[in-house]
């Protein structure tokens, strides 16, 4: 069963910490934007897990049966779940046992999620893009198919509708073609694909966009120098193009994942929130305080939506 006090000191925590750095009554308000919009269903919630990191070690198959269970147990159900990336521990730079292992390990426990689920893709789901690949370019898993062919319905992007609202899942793993290491990009084709996907949608209807790699985030600068710029491999570089993509809809959040920590950014009627981690610290620990959890997201037919984090109570085993 979730725990109700968790989840509101959760989010009392997230209030009281991350918001003092920025002005206060900006991220204190619960919902972003507030122009009228085209969704005409009814209000309904749905699920945001990201960075499960699922592994044999550390209890992570209990927790991830853990988190799921909490999942089904909402009293408000949802009626769909998310996963934001990072769906495995690793993939980047193992070998094919070690890979086949963790996604079977996936396979089972998400059988146990009684909600319809969509993935999207992290970079701890790509094959060997690491300068410490073991599994090399051209062999048979190298890249992005497992993830694809598994979860992705042959793509690792796509779009759909629920309620009036849209919802992207963004693919936002590119590839350093000289390091072989991945970086957070979202190519021209995908672009290509996101413009008439957008135009599809029109200008009045509500839109979620889903991406691993945030397309901004602050906990960079919390860490060190905060005039230090963020390493490729931790934002979108090429978020500016998308921005201008997204600028004449109604793209009202864009919930990410990959550093594990809990953040909301509200800026020109758009919200971005990273969704801290199903593993907290790789099933270590919480990370800033912030415990192992997933966010539950509930749209209104009015275009404005509410975020809440929930933690699923986990507690670290050793290793
Ligand atoms: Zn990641």
């Amino acid at each position: 069963m979730p725990d109700p006090s968790c989840s509101v000191t959760t989010r009392r925590r997230w209030l009281g910490g991350v918001a003092s750095l920025f002005t206060g009554s900006v991220l204190a308000a619960p919902t972003a934007g507030t122009t009228a919009a085209g969704a005409g269903g009814k209000a309904f919630r749905f699920v945001h897990m990201t960075d499960i990191h699922v592994q044999p070690e550390r209890g992570a198959v209990e927790g991830l049966k853990q988190c799921l269970h909490s999942v089904n147990a909402l009293p408000e159900a949802p009626d769909f779940c998310i996963t934001g990336g990072d769906l495995i521990m690793d993939a980047l730079e193992v070998g094919p046992d070690r890979l086949k292992q963790q996604w079977q390990i996936f396979d089972e426990c998400i059988q146990t999620l009684e909600k319809p689920v969509y993935h999207t893709l992290g970079n701890h789901d790509v094959v060997g893009w690491s300068a410490k690949s073991v599994i090399m370019p051209g062999e048979t898993d190298y890249g992005k198919k497992l993830f694809s062919d598994r979860y992705g319905q042959g793509r690792t992007y796509r779009s759909f509708d629920h309620q009036g609202w849209h919802f992207i899942l963004l693919d936002s793993i590119g590839q350093d073609p000289v390091t072989r290491d991945y970086l957070g990009w979202v190519d021209e084709e995908q672009q290509a694909w996101l413009k008439a996907d957008l135009e599809k949608a029109g200008t009045s209807t509500p839109i979620v966009v889903v991406t691993h790699v945030p397309f901004y985030s602050v906990w960079g600068q919390m860490n060190g120098d905060p005039r230090k710029g963020e390493s490729p491999r931790g934002l979108v570089n090429n978020a500016h193009v998308l921005r201008k993509l997204f600028a004449p809809y109604q793209v009202k959040l864009v919930l990410s994942g990959h550093g594990h920590v809990l953040e909301r950014i509200d800026f020109h009627g758009t919200s971005y929130i990273q969704g801290g981690a199903v593993c907290g610290m790789w099933w270590k620990g919480p990370v800033f305080g912030n415990p192992e959890g997933f966010g539950v997201v509930t749209c209104h037919p009015d275009g404005t939506f509410a975020y809440d984090y929930h933690g699923y109570g986990w507690k670290v085993v050793k290793a």
